[in-house]
Parts: C-alpha cells; sequence; structure tokens
C-alpha cells in the first residue's frame, strides 16, 4: 500500500488486517501511527457542540457557506487529489478564497516558480539515482518525512551511484540548531538566526574563487569547493527558510549559480498543481473576483473580514498565533477531517471523514509529482472528504 503519512508516498508498505489488527510493515513510526491510530480520536458529527446525524452536519455546512459573505478554504492536507478538486469547485461555487500550508512559507513561491520552469528540479527517483551532493537548507526530514534520506537522497545505491552514502554521497545541513537531519548528515552549518543572507553570500564568495567573509571560513570553503565541484546537487528546503531568509530570489540565484536542483519538500502539491494548471498561481486565490495576491493567504484573510472558514483535514488553529486562532472560534468555522484536534476543538461544525489511503481509495501525489493510486484497506462507515465536499456543494 501507499503512506499518505507525508509526502515521500511510500509505495512499499506492507498491511495485514488480523481481525481488529492491522500489523504493518515498512513504514516509519509516523506513518504506522497514522494506520495503527485509526480507531482513536475520531471525529463525531457535531454542530455547535451537539451531537448529529452527518445528513445535517453537511446541510449546515452547506447552510453557513450560502449565507458567508466572506468565505474561505484552506486545506486539505494529507489527502486525495479528488478532494483537492472538489474542494476547488466548492470554492468557485461559493465565491471562497481558497489556500493552503505552502502560503504559510516560501515552499508555495518556490512550487510556483519550478511550475513555470525558472528553477531546475528533478524527481526523487533521479535524486536516488545520480545526486553526490544534497543539501538540507532550513529542513529536517529526518524528522518530518522520515524514510526520505533512507529511500532517496542519502543511503540508497542507485543507478549511478552504486556506492552509496560511504562513498558516493555527501550530505549538507545548514540550520540554526543541530536537528535529527544534522545528526547523520557528514557536514553540518549551524547558522544564527537570522545570518542565512550572509551565509549565501560567503558561499557566491568561494563560488566565484574568493576568500568568503562569514564564519568559520576554512569549513565554509570547503564546504564551497564541495558544492562547487557537484555532478549532480539536490538542495532541499522547506519552513526553516522562512525564519531565515528575507529575499528569497537571492536564494533562487544562488541554487542556480550552484547548478543545483531545488526540491521543496512540501504537502499537497496538487492542490498547488490544479490551481496553478487554472489559475496560473499555486495557492492564495480569491474565486469571488479570480484575484491572487498576499490578502488571500489564510493568515492575512483571517486579520481581515472573513466570516466563514472550511477547513479541510488541517489542524491549522496549531500552526496559527494565539490571536488569530481565537478569530477562527469566533466565524463560522466548518472542519472536515478523521480524528479530533484543536480545530476541529474551535469549529462550530465538525464532519468526521474516512482516513485517505487507509479507509477510502484516490490519487495522491508525491513531493515530486509522481502519480500514486490509494488503496482501500479497511473497510469504514466513514465518507470519503472528497464525497462530503461534493454533497456540500449539491446541498447549496
Ligand atoms: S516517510 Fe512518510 S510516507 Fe513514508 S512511511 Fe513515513 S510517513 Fe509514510
Amino acid at each position: 500500500m501507499i503512506c499518505l503519512g507525508c509526502s515521500c508516498l511510500c509505495n512499499d508498505i506492507e498491511c495485514e488486517t488480523e481481525g481488529e489488527e492491522i500489523k504493518v510493515r515498512n513504514a516509519c513510526l509516523r506513518g504506522f501511527r497514522r494506520i495503527d491510530s485509526i480507531n482513536e480520536n475520531r471525529l463525531t458529527p457535531r454542530v455547535e457542540g451537539k451531537e448529529e446525524n452527518i445528513d445535517d452536519t453537511i446541510k449546515s455546512a452547506s447552510k453557513l457557506l450560502e449565507e458567508a459573505k466572506n468565505p474561505i478554504i484552506f486545506g486539505p492536507e494529507n489527502s486525495t487529489l479528488e478532494t483537492e478538486k472538489e474542494a476547488i469547485e466548492l470554492a468557485k461555487k461559493v465565491g471562497a478564497i481558497i489556500d493552503n500550508m505552502s502560503s504559510f512559507g516560501y515552499s508555495g513561491y518556490l512550487v510556483e516558480k519550478i511550475f513555470r520552469k525558472e528553477v531546475d528540479t528533478c524527481t526523487l527517483d533521479e535524486t536516488r539515482d545520480n545526486c553526490d551532493v544534497s543539501i538540507y537548507w532550513g529542513c529536517d526530514p529526518m524528522s518530518s518525512h522520515p524514510r526520505m534520506m533512507s529511500k532517496y537522497s542519502y543511503y540508497p545505491r542507485g543507478k549511478n551511484r552504486q556506492r552509496g552514502w560511504e562513498q558516493d554521497r555527501d550530505a549538507i545541513c545548514i540550520d540554526v540548531r543541530r536537528s535529527l537531519t544534522a545528526e547523520i548528515c557528514d557536514k553540518f552549518i549551524k547558522v544564527p538566526p537570522g545570518r542565512d543572507f550572509e551565509l549565501m553570500e560567503a558561499f557566491k564568495d568561494v563560488l566565484s574563487g574568493k576568500i568568503p567573509k562569514f564564519g568559520d571560513k576554512k569549513s565554509i570553503m570547503k564546504i564551497g569547493n564541495l558544492i562547487k565541484k557537484a555532478e549532480y546537487g539536490v538542495l532541499f528546503t522547506d519552513i526553516g527558510l522562512n525564519y531565515s531568509i528575507d529575499h528569497i530570489d537571492d536564494f533562487i540565484d544562488l541554487v542556480k549559480d550552484t547548478g543545483f536542483k531545488l526540491q521543496p519538500i512540501i504537502e499537497s502539491i496538487g492542490l498547488n498543481k490544479l490551481l496553478f494548471e487554472e489559475t496560473g498561481h499555486v495557492n492564495k486565490i480569491n474565486y469571488k473576483d479570480k484575484s491572487y495576491g498576499i490578502e488571500n493567504s489564510f493568515v492575512e484573510a483571517l486579520k481581515e473580514d472573513i466570516d466563514t472558514a472550511l477547513i479541510i483535514g488541517s489542524d491549522v488553529a496549531s500552526n496559527i498565533p494565539l490571536k488569530l486562532a481565537k478569530r477562527l472560534r469566533e466565524i463560522n468555522c466548518i472542519y472536515i477531517g478523521p480524528h479530533g484536534n484543536l480545530t476541529s476543538y474551535i469549529s462550530k461544525v465538525n464532519i468526521p471523514t474516512a482516513i485517505c489511503g487507509v479507509e477510502s481509495a484516490g490519487k495522491a501525489y508525491r513531493m515530486d509529482l509522481k502519480e500514486e493510486e490509494l488503496e482501500t484497506i479497511v473497510d469504514s462507515n466513514f465518507l470519503p472528504d472528497h464525497e462530503i465536499l461534493k454533497r456540500i456543494g449539491d446541498a447549496l
């Protein structure tokens, strides 16, 4: 089976059901817990805290969206292409803003650059077969995407990297702290918070044959020269970059100068791709007037006059400042997802769903846009999230 625990979408997971018990092999702890905990903390259908049947919660959600003056749809996370398509259709129907986690940092911006072919990227399979130098800048895949380095970027033998990490690959971690990823990389640069720009300048100096002016010059020159000599370099990045780099275009220029491929470690890239194909942008779209802009990001919109939010499978309340989480609690918030969390707790309507890839099937994209087919592993009475979205749309 395919694991939808993160955007690695590992396709070598073995699952066996014996009565109530599900035996899982090959998954990391995160993937294992996603399957093993299917009966824990399941969401119940509720309106204003009162338990209702599923049809009534769908009707309530539909009514709130119909009456909304300024609705927003956020998510989906760990879900399928079918759900992402339905979310866009619903946004069109009610004239809502649609956005996802990619607007919380630079990942959406970087993905858009990749879609526009302004930056080189590669697939994870190409990384496994060819990569000799990988950089992890502002990301910690060992924690967030636990099998990525073992399956693709560092540990595996690849077609053209038969001697694996011991002789054929170098891994460089750049972060403000010694993360789990830093622990296993053979090179680590600890950058003081907010000073990544100076490190970038130092690398640019080394690339153009100058002595760097920042940090431990000897080790920066050593790593800079390793980057310079890389035959097939891949740079992975994630949300950590947001807090350390003000000028993302300078970062992109550096990536281009090195000749490295860029791979943002991003979840739910399917929604970004669908939106890009339709609007030319990957997130922050307002279907009321088809506008695109920072004012349509979830965080900015919540500060303004949003009156209704439909959140799909994302515990977004845990990822925003308390003030905004309180605002989410004040407006009409509808939560659709398999498990209870802070977002469901502060929502006026809760609609439980099946767990995608375990209790319902569909298609999903890996972070490098490889399409995978998800199967149903266990039967369930919960509806898939795309079906719930469709029913909300039909009831409008
Ligand atoms: S790395 Fe991600 S996709 Fe792979 S088993 Fe772990 S959680 Fe699942």
